[in-house]
C-alpha cells in the first residue's frame, strides 16, 4: 500500500531510547530503527529516509561516523540528521551542528518537544523535495527537463565507463513543426508537444531510462545498458507510436500527421571519449534522418 507518510530512521544502541521515540513518532510517520552504526548506514541507503535521529555514542561505529558515511557529495542537502546525545556525554554540541546536523537533542528528552522538532524538520524536508522535483521537470510537458538530462547523462556515462557497458541515446525532433505552429497556432503546438512527450515516456520501460525535453520541439532518450538492438526496438516503437497518434498536420511535406525524426547511437564509453562528442555525433545522425526524408529512425554504433 502506498502512503504519503515520511520515513524516520531512529538509531540508538539502547532499545529503550528507540522505544520512547517510536512511541511519540509512529502515529504520524513511518518509523524504522537500527541499534548500531553499521546497520544504520545500510538501512539509510536502502530506505532513503526523510530524517535520521542519530545517537552519537555507540559502540563500534559512532554517530559521527554514520553521518560521514551517508553524506552524498552530489546532494549535500540529502537526508537531514538530528543528533541525540546524553547531557553528560562529553560531546561538543557546536561540532555536531557544524558538520551539518539540522538539530541537536539532549537526553533525557521531553518526547513532546522531540515530536515538535521532528515535525519542523520534516516540514522543511517536504518543501525541499517539492522544490527539487519542480526544478527537474519541464513545465510544459511534465517530463524531465534539459538540466535533469545533463545531470543523468553525466552520471550514466561515468557509470558506463566503470562498468564497461553500452549506453545509447536517441535524439528526437518533430518534423515541420514550424509549419504546424503556423497553421494550427501556438497553443495547439504546445498541446502537440505534450502528447509527443507523453508518448516518449510511455515507450520507455526500464527504471534507468530517461525521456527529457531537450529544447523547443526536440527530445532526448537516455538508455543506459542498451545496445543497438535496443535502439532499433525502442526507436521504432517511438517513431511508430507518434505517427500512430494521428495528430493532423496538413502542411507537413512527409505525412498527413505529426511525425518525428530520430537519430540514435550506441556508445561504449571509455575515459578518452567525451560525452559531449558522443552527443554531437547523435545530433549528426538526427541531421541525416532529416536529410534522408524525415519520419525516419537512423542509427549506428559510435566508434
Ligand atoms: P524540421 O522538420 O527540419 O525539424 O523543421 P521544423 O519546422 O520542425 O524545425 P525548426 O527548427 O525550423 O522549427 C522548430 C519550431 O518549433 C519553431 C518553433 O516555433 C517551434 N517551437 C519550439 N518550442 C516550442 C514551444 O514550446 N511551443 C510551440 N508551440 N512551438 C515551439
Ligand atoms: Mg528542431
Ligand atoms: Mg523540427
Amino acid at each position: 500500500m502506498s502512503t504519503d507518510k515520511q520515513k524516520i530512521l531512529i538509531v540508538d544502541d539502547m532499545p529503550m531510547n528507540i522505544k520512547i521515540l517510536n512511541e511519540v513518532l509512529q502515529e504520524d510517520y513511518l518509523t524504522y530503527y537500527a541499534t548500531g552504526g553499521r546497520q544504520a548506514i545500510e538501512m539509510a541507503k536502502v530506505l532513503d529516509p526523510d530524517l535520521i535521529l542519530l545517537d552519537i555514542i555507540m559502540p563500534e561505529v559512532n554517530g559521527y561516523e554514520v553521518y560521514r558515511a551517508i553524506q552524498d557529495d552530489d546532494n549535500p542537502a540529502g537526508i537531514p540528521i538530528i543528533f541525540i546525545t546524553a547531557m553528560d556525554d562529553d560531546i561538543d554540541e557546536s561540532y555536531g551542528l557544524n558538520i551539518g546536523a539540522v538539530d541537536y537533542i539532549t537526553k533525557p528528552f521531553n518526547p513532546s518537544i522531540v515530536k515538535l522538532r521532528v515535525k519542523n524538520q520534516l516540514e522543511l524536508k517536504k518543501q525541499r523535495d517539492i522544490l527539487s522535483k519542480l526544478a527537474a521537470i519541464d513545465g510544459l510537458t511534465g517530463i524531465s527537463n534539459r538540466r535533469t538530462f545533463d545531470d543523468s547523462y553525466k552520471k550514466e556515462w561515468t557509470r558506463a565507463v566503470r562498468m564497461k557497458s553500452s549506453l545509447s541515446l536517441l535524439l528526437i525532433d518533430i518534423d515541420y513543426f514550424k509549419l504546424y505552429n503556423d497553421s494550427y497556432g501556438h497553443i495547439q503546438g504546445d498541446l502537440c508537444l505534450k502528447k509527443v512527450a507523453e508518448t516518449l515516456q510511455a515507450c520507455l520501460k526500464r527504471p534507468a531510462d530517461l525521456a527529457a525535453r531537450y529544447g523547443g520541439e526536440e527530445f532526448v532518450c537516455l538508455l543506459p545498458e542498451t545496445n543497438i538492438d535496443g535502439i532499433i526496438q525502442i526507436g521504432s516503437h517511438i517513431r511508430a507510436s507518434v505517427e500512430g497518434l494521428k495528430i493532423p498536420h496538413e502542411q507537413s511535406l512527409v505525412s498527413k500527421f505529426i511525425t518525428i525524426s530520430i537519430g540514435g547511437s550506441e556508445a561504449r564509453p571509455t575515459p578518452d571519449i567525451s560525452p559531449e562528442s558522443f552527443l554531437s555525433h547523435v545530433d549528426n545522425i538526427l541531421y541525416q534522418s532529416k536529410k534522408e526524408g524525415r519520419n525516419l529512425l537512423k542509427y549506428d554504433v559510435f566508434r
